[in-house]
């Protein structure tokens, strides 16, 4: 409590106001410092509208010619690469829910730049199993949709799609046998007569996770599936060290490469 006889009340209030920036430390109004900030990875190339894979210059990439995923078109917030990669980690695993209003406002930008010509009629999270849930405390992938579909005004179900079975983690896993592992996993109970319907996640890897979910919302009736998501690996080899694909087991206890 000596914080209250040794600060003055105009000093208090700017501490609450203030906190450290979570990458470098200085004072900083938000979760991140506006340097910070704006070295992120943004994504700045629109790549295949299919997956977002990069370099395919707003072309379907080879990958999405030769064996498409049930989702239609993708939207990316961030490159998941350093270290953006680490604040996902942290969001996710260390509970630092500070930066969901970091993330909610760049995938809401996103989804605005690309989407909105064609909004959907409703917006899911990826859902978590019901032991992962518990004892995580919550659905990284239902808070930002929660804030996104309110800001867009959009209908969001949290429970939209339930996760029947818990599968082992897709982390260093190649896409096959992600596509594989995650077979059977979800679950729509409701009709989705001719709806489009986005899908949340935080990070895509190689796009095995939300090819599965979409092929679960199709069989339910859906005619069009949209994923958003926070952050999308470039290449497989960020694949094999994204703990955070929505899937793994792994604690984050600190960082890892
Ligand atoms: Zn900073
Ligand atoms: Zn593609």
């Amino acid at each position: 409590m000596s914080i209250f006889r040794l600060t003055s009340p105009l000093s208090l209030f700017a501490s609450i106001l203030s906190q450290d920036c979570t990458l470098c430390g200085v004072r900083s109004r938000a979760s991140l410092c506006k340097d910070c900030h704006d070295d992120l990875p943004f994504r700045d190339a629109l790549g295949c509208p299919r997956c977002n894979a990069p370099g395919s210059d707003s072309q379907i990439c080879g990958a999405c010619l030769s064996d498409p995923p049930h989702f239609d078109e993708t939207t990316s917030a961030f490159r998941y690469v350093y270290p953006l990669d680490r604040l996902v980690q942290a969001y996710k695993f260390n509970a630092n829910l500070g930066l969901l209003p970091l993330f909610s406002d760049a995938l809401l930008r996103a989804i605005r730049t690309n989407n909105m010509h064609a909004p959907p009629d409703l917006v899911i999270p990826l859902p978590l199993a019901p032991r992962r849930l518990a004892e995580r405390g919550f659905n990284q992938a239902a808070l930002l949709g929660t804030r996104v579909s309110r800001e867009l005004g959009l209908n969001f179900e949290t429970r939209g799609m339930l996760r029947i079975r818990e599968t082992p983690p897709q982390a260093g896993l190649n896409r096959e046998a992600r596509l594989k592992n995650v077979r059977g996993a979800f679950e729509c109970v409701q009709r989705l007569h001719g709806r489009h319907v986005a899908v949340v996640d935080d990070v895509m890897t190689t796009g095995a996770t939300l090819s599965e979910a979409a092929k679960v919302l199709k069989k339910a009736g859906a005619a069009k599936v949209s994923a958003w998501v926070l952050a999308r690996a470039e290449k497989y080899g960020d694949a094999v060290d994204a703990v955070g694909a929505g899937w793994e087991t792994v604690p984050f206890d600190g960082v890892q490469n």
